[in-house]
């Protein structure tokens, strides 16, 4: 069954699949204080999620992006990967992570045939690094993209900016771009949970920026991954520059996702809490309960986000290391 579409008419092929609600960073727009622990129970097995994500192949579902929390401090993160990789109908398996702990993983994510990494990255100032997450592990991050380079696995970085802390690390984001194969993405800070306390940089700026500094930019026609970035190419580059303007330049014409989270909620959309709770369908429903759910969760996406608009709107009180990004 191909091209699933939501009452919208967008086409649903993809699912963003959170592991695990715990980071081992404490990035300050997202988890400052840590969150409160799960007991164990209450968090999905693996097997229970290559089992969400195999009735989802089943109506739909193309590509499934591996999120967390942070992905790789879940114990058997390959092991799912390699079984999500075996499910016929699914194309493409990424995943996003911090960087801190890829190197030691960069062979048997090339193993497993991984198709993408994205590292969130956002700054190349140790001091800033430890500022902004709470963890003086820049080194790490980038041992992690230097392994993933070796290994040839499509990359991209990931940074969010915030007024008077990085809001000028675009510069030096971006040059990684220059002579590396690599793609430097810049998302607009979302007001969800903690992010709520910061200020959105608009990707507006950021291009009249980088305009100012290498001249006309040229506008990448094609698609270069799932979701909702816009590319410009600067003559001389490698990798392109991205962005991800949910909130300057909403996009949700084109959301082409659902979200799963580590607990097992089902969410049409990031910025509301409605959700569908998968958890007792895989543990004790049929395959066809689950996909019932599924397309429920596809059938109940609401038209777009309210990001951009008054914040009591916003229902979603979780933060974003809960749900996944
Ligand atoms: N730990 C993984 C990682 O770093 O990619 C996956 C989870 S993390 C929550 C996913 C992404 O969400 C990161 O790139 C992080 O910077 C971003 N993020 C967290 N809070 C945000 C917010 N309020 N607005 C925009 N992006 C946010």
């Amino acid at each position: 069954m191909t091209n699933r579409t939501d009452p919208y008419g967008r086409s649903i092929d993809y699912m963003r699949v959170s592991i695990i609600d715990r980071c081992n960073l404490r990035c300050r727009y997202c988890i400052p204080e840590g969150i409160e622990w799960l007991p164990p129970n209450e968090i999905l097995t693996l097997e229970e999620i290559a089992g969400i994500c195999r009735q989802a192949a089943a109506i739909g579902i193309r590509k499934i992006k591996i999120t967390g929390g942070e992905p790789l401090i879940r114990k058997g993160c390959m092991d799912l990967i390699h079984m999500i990789k075996s499910i016929p109908d699914i194309e493409q398996v990424t995943l996003t992570t911090n960087g801190t702990l890829l190197a030691s993983y960069a062979k048997r994510l090339h193993q497993e045939g991984l198709d993408a990494v994205n590292v969130s990255l956002d700054t190349l100032n140790r001091e800033k690094y430890a500022k902004i997450t709470g963890y003086d592990g820049l080194a790490d991050a980038l041992s992690g993209i230097s392994e993933i380079e070796k290994y040839k696995i499509p990359l991209k970085i990931n940074s969010v900016l915030q007024r008077g802390v990085n809001d000028e690390d675009w510069q030096e984001l971006a040059q990684m771009a220059k002579d590396r194969n690599i793609n430097v993405r810049f998302i607009e800070m979302m007001p969800i949970g903690h992010g709520k306390q910061f200020e959105s940089i608009s990707n507006e700026d950021i291009l009249a920026k980088i305009q100012a500094r290498y001249g006309p930019v040229e506008k990448v026609q094609k698609s270069l991954g799932n979701g909702p970035a816009s590319y410009i190419h600067i003559p001389g580059f490698r990798g392109d520059i991205g962005f991800i303007s949910a909130i300057h330049g909403k996009f949700c014409h084109a959301c082409n996702r659902i979200r799963l989270t580590a607990t097992g909620q089902l969410k049409p959309c990031l910025c509301y809490e409605d959700h569908i709770s998968l958890k007792e369908a895989i543990r004790g429903g049929s395959p066809e309960e689950v996909q019932r759910l599924l397309l429920a969760a596809i059938d109940q996406k609401p038209a777009g986000h309210c990001f951009n608009q008054n914040q009591e709107m916003i229902t979603e009180k979780q933060e974003m290391a809960q749900i996944g990004g």
